[in-house]
């Protein structure tokens, strides 16, 4: 493809880490550390997932959360995930599971050692939040065979009709009182405080703020942010284990810092090889990322001159955007809400309508779907949304295939060559409206 040279990123010479990154590695490290002296400082540990997360709730009974998809992402990122996934699949997991399961389930065959080499304590309790993903309530079961521990489930109810009405936040309120709470009580030895969890919860609505802030940043043009590539590292604190924490707010505060400057000075977004030169292409994503080859993935977009302005991804743990906050003054109602609000917990038609606003209201060229066949949760439904969001918008998507964890599924120049077939359609098609 005939992309001229100014869409390339600055040598990666000029690549420097931000203090918001340095940030961030401390704190995500710090946790894993935390972790793995759990047993030896008493401290009892949860294991639970990202979407729905009850982190204030836990926190306030000092309760140390540990998120199995974020270690399967992180052993994706370090290539480890293809020996565990295999390492499943001799167990008898189907090439179908999520792999983020069968990596989940290989990696505690193989020691349970985490991100940082160490080994991960077992659960003092698993927590379940079921936020639409059938697959999380089979994952779950499956790590009950192998830990004896309790478990806590929470029923989310799907937002079938986009809505969510009064009756779903009572039920889940009414299953946090009877169900949830006491078994954190049970677990940590400690009453439920609900002063504590209400100051938390102020945090929250504070850090939640500066996100939004920075993820809305990408309407402007040239985006001084990629908020799909980069937006995984700024969703990593909130969406894990700092929600409701003071590093948390210093997190978001610094990155917001970052970003405004990045906007005054009219710059795009920061890549794995350096800053973007220039924007050529405006593209709102669906699906989650592809973790074992995600430089290259990104460089794929960001050599072209493409960057991600909005992602359904980067709303997984929480629709902020739409207007969400946690509110301090009603905590077991809004944990509720959070938790029924999630990208995960809509139906198809709330997720098209959402994508369509985010093509509209970022100024989009087009629209790309990764599809992650064992992700069910993402990917049924995708080939509906491309030709329901063209239909909508008029504006042209692009489909391509990949895997979370699995190397297996990643086919570079195949992926490769689709993203440049659909941006080199992009641009004629600019080029004969330009022309007309
Ligand atoms: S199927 Fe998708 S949403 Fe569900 S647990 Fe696996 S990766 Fe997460």
């Amino acid at each position: 493809m005939s992309t001229p040279p100014a869409g390339k990123t600055a040598a990666p010479a000029t690549t420097q880490k931000e203090q918001s990154m340095l940030l961030q590695k401390q704190m995500i490290g710090g946790h894993y550390d935390a972790l793995t002296r759990a047993r030896e400082e008493g401290r009892k540990v949860v294991y639970t997932f990202v979407p729905g997360n009850l982190t204030e709730l836990m926190r306030s009974f000092d309760l140390l959360p540990n998120l199995p998809e974020i270690n399967a992402l992180q052993s994706g990122m370090r290539k480890l995930s293809g020996g565990y996934i295999q390492e499943a699949e001799k167990l008898g997991h189907s090439e179908d599971v999520c792999t983020y399961v069968k990596c989940d389930i290989g990696m505690l065959k193989k020691g349970n050692l985490g991100p940082t080499g160490k080994k991960l304590p077992p659960p003092d309790l698993l927590l379940l939040s079921y936020t639409g993903c059938f697959t999380f309530m089979k994952w779950f079961e499956l790590l009950r065979h192998e830990y004896d521990c309790p478990v806590a489930m929470l029923h989310v109810p799907y937002q079938s009709d986009g809505r969510i009405h009064p009756h779903h936040r009572d039920y889940i309120v009414e299953q946090l009182r009877s169900e949830v709470i006491p078994k954190l009580e049970q677990v940590s030895g400690r009453r439920y405080d609900e002063d504590r969890l209400k100051e938390s919860l102020a945090l929250s609505a504070r850090a939640e703020d500066d996100l939004v802030w920075v993820l809305e940043s990408a309407k402007n043009i040239p985006s001084p942010i990629d908020a799909y590539f980069g937006a995984v590292y700024y969703i990593g604190p909130i969406f894990s284990a700092f929600r409701g924490t003071p590093e948390g707010i210093d997190y978001y505060r610094t990155l917001r810092s970052e970003i405004e400057e990045r906007l005054r000075r009219k710059q795009g977004p920061i890549t794995p090889d350096g800053p973007m030169a220039e924007e050529r292409y405006r593209l709102v994503v669906e699906g989650p990322p592809n973790w074992t080859s995600f430089r290259e993935f990104w460089k794929m977009f960001h050599e072209e001159g493409a960057v991600i302005v909005a992602s359904s991804y980067a709303k997984v743990g929480g629709l902020y955007d739409r207007g969400f906050r946690h509110d301090p003054a009603r905590p077991l109602e809004t944990l509720a809400e959070y938790c029924l609000g999630c990208y995960t917990n809509l139906g198809l038609p709330t997720r098209v309508e959402l994508l369509q606003d985010y093509i509209r209201e970022y100024r989009a060229d087009g629209f790309m779907i990764n599809s992650v066949k064992s992700c069910n949760s993402f990917s049924v439904g995708q080939l509906l949304m491309l030709r329901q969001l063209e239909e909508r918008t008029g504006v042209p998507g692009g489909f391509i295939e990949s895997d979370l964890v699995d190397p297996r599924y990643f086919s570079s120049a195949n992926i490769k060559n689709r993203i440049e077939s659909y941006l080199q359609m992009l641009e004629q098609k600019r080029s004969s409206k330009a022309s007309q």
